[in-house]
């Protein structure tokens, strides 16, 4: 599929190839939103083996196609041409793109903002992140918990906590205004844990801590009857989050609405822009690095008849889809007329 040569995109998710001759700028979605955002999957390894990785699926598939600096290079040049104003670099760890910094040097140069997901791999080096941090304006640190012992088990590796949060202090001690970010998931295994992740999240300077919910693709769709963290200890858990990092901004990312008690405009539903994420894709008889594009944050999630009659369902994208199938909805506080 290929968006339509208005620029306008009539449903909420297409696929189209990277290399389209540029034609029409801006891209605007179904609401009218402007595309903005690139989101650029850099690499297809990771030293890590986060349990949930969503991206474990397509590491697998994909590590044996390099995403060289020409493939970059042409979908900047691409993007920025069509009026993207900011690029997300991920993975698998982007920090070990074997010209990661020489990739970040483009995007500035093409007058695009500059972030990435990390678990901190090449920015512990103090030398790399000496070299790396003048090019980036902010960084996404993934940190699953408040201890080495939390973290690690997450993450699959030891030294992991180490690595990240040592990420963390260069790129603080560095670049005193950075925007220093973090995201953590939550799982049945760590939420209990939660309160005190974002507490030690706002001590290392975190500005904004997104508290993702587990998504059922990669690792954590082989693994959701056993990682999924439970409505009920989400509504009771992620209120009390927000009084632990009180110069920290909170996002819920893929949390139903309801759930979050007195904090519920501190949805990510309600904070999100869309983006087009160019990636690896199969099509037919082939491999295509492909743009996918998003127009609202509703990938797997849906309402189920429990959020009949809720008066925030306009701007909820809903819950998981796996979490319905798998344990139902019994724990939804649907907003009412009453509240
Ligand atoms: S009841 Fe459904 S639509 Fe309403 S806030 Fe909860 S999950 Fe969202």
């Amino acid at each position: 599929m290929s968006s339509s040569p208005t620029g306008f995109v009539p449903s909420d998710t297409q696929i189209t190839e990277v290399g389209l001759p540029p034609g029409a700028t801006p891209w605007i979605g179904p609401r009218g939103q402007v595309m903005e955002r690139l989101e650029l999957h850099l690499t297809y390894h990771c030293p890590e083996r986060c349990l949930f990785c969503s991206e474990d699926h397509r590491m697998q598939r994909y590590n044996a196609f390099p995403v060289t600096w020409g493939r970059v290079a042409k979908v900047l040049r691409l993007h920025a041409e069509r009026g993207v104003k900011a690029v997300h670099f991920t993975g698998g760890e982007p920090t070990i793109h074997p010209r990661f910094i020489e990739v970040l040097q483009l995007a500035r140069k093409l007058g695009m903002r500059t972030s990435i997901g990390t678990i901190g791999t090449m920015l512990a080096r103090p030398d790399f992140a000496e070299r790396a941090l003048p090019w980036l304006d902010e960084a996404l640190f993934s940190v699953h918990g408040p201890t080495a012992a939390v973290h690690d088990a997450m993450a699959g590796r030891d030294g992991s906590f180490e690595r990240v949060t040592a990420a963390m202090r260069n790129a603080r001690r560095i670049r005193p205004d950075f925007s220093l970010f973090a995201n953590t998931v939550i799982t049945a295994r760590n939420i209990e844990h939660l309160p005190d992740t974002v507490g030690m999240l706002g001590e290392l300077g975190a500005r904004l801590i997104v508290v993702s919910n587990l998504t059922a693709e990669g690792g954590g769709f082989d693994r959701y009857g056993d990682l999924a963290p439970s409505l009920d200890a989400m509504a009771r858990i992620l209120p009390t989050t927000p009084a632990r990092a009180p110069d920290a901004v909170l996002r819920f990312f893929g949390v139903p609405m309801c759930l979050l008690g007195e904090h519920w405009p501190n949805s990510n539903d309600l904070h999100w822009d869309p983006r087009v994420t160019v990636e690896w894709q199969s099509a037919p008889g082939k491999v295509a690095f492909a743009g996918i594009y998003s127009w609202a944050p509703d990938r797997k999630r849906v309402h189920p008849p429990a959020c009949a009659g809720c008066t925030r369902q306009d701007v909820c994208m809903g819950v998981n889809d796996a979490y319905v199938e798998h344990f139902g909805t019994a724990a939804l506080r649907p907003f009412g007329s009453g509240e």
